[in-house]
């Protein structure tokens, strides 16, 4: 007791985001004010995509785009919407160089995939992975972090490195799904496709936008041998 009174002293639990002191820390070191404004991706959404309808009430239904065009996945989920406090993690975790951050979003989407992961029977973690280029400038892979985290409370193994980004690419900011898809187009590669062959892999990214990142990669994936992709992200950015 006195050991941790010593401890709170030097180092007080403090809230990631608002840096509040937090009088009972739980793991996730979030305020009961912060984790109130996040907002949790909810039904009814597209099964496949995961994309959140507007409406209130109702069903889950695919959505219009998922009717028209095959994914190259077999369900993407997200954690949250990409607003408010965690988007603030994900840009301080990325651009802030903050790689602890990774710990209270991979908490985050942890607690709230849990039911997804039970119906998908995944064989691997598989992050999204980043240019060497990129992972120079950053110093980490923000979704490998993630990953592990995700991988430790689920008890699933982390395969990174295998699946490899070969070519560099602009930010996909400011561009349309269109150009997004293109500009993706081929970025990927498998080093070992033996090691991904027959199984069912979760692909892990920060977040997702128009989908065409984690599409490409599990396209790449399916054609190395895996037997099927789900998605996960933390955030989903709905626009
Ligand atoms: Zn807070
Ligand atoms: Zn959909």
């Amino acid at each position: 007791m006195f050991l941790r009174t010593l401890l709170d002293t030097i180092f007080p639990p403090l809230c990631h985001v608002c840096r509040s002191f937090l009088a009972d820390p739980t793991e996730i070191h979030l305020c009961a004010g912060c984790r109130e404004k996040i907002i949790p991706l909810r039904s009814p959404l597209c099964p496949v995509c995961g994309v959140p309808f507007a409406t209130e009430n109702g069903i889950d239904h695919p959505c219009g785009q998922c009717l028209t065009t095959i994914r190259p996945y077999i369900a993407a989920r997200a954690a949250t919407h990409f607003e408010g406090p965690v988007q603030e993690l994900i840009h301080r975790l990325k651009y802030g160089k903050k790689s602890h951050l990774s710990r209270p979003l991979g908490l985050l989407t942890a607690a709230a995939l849990g039911n997804f992961l039970a119906e998908i029977a995944a064989d691997g973690i598989v992050p999204v992975p980043l240019h060497r280029k990129r992972l120079r400038q950053r110093g980490f892979n923000q979704s490998q972090l993630i990953g592990r985290v995700l991988a430790k409370k689920w008890h699933i193994p982390l395969m990174a490195h295998n699946l490899r980004r070969i070519r560099w690419t602009e930010p996909q900011t400011g561009l349309s799904a269109a150009e997004r898809e293109t500009n993706i187009r081929g970025a990927f590669a498998v080093e070992a496709p033996d090691r991904f062959k027959g199984k069912r892999l979760l692909l892990v990214d920060d977040v997702y936008t128009t989908g065409s990142t984690v599409a490409e990669c599990a396209k790449t994936l399916c054609r190395s041998g895996a037997q099927g992709v789900m998605v996960i992200t933390v955030a989903r950015a709905v626009r």
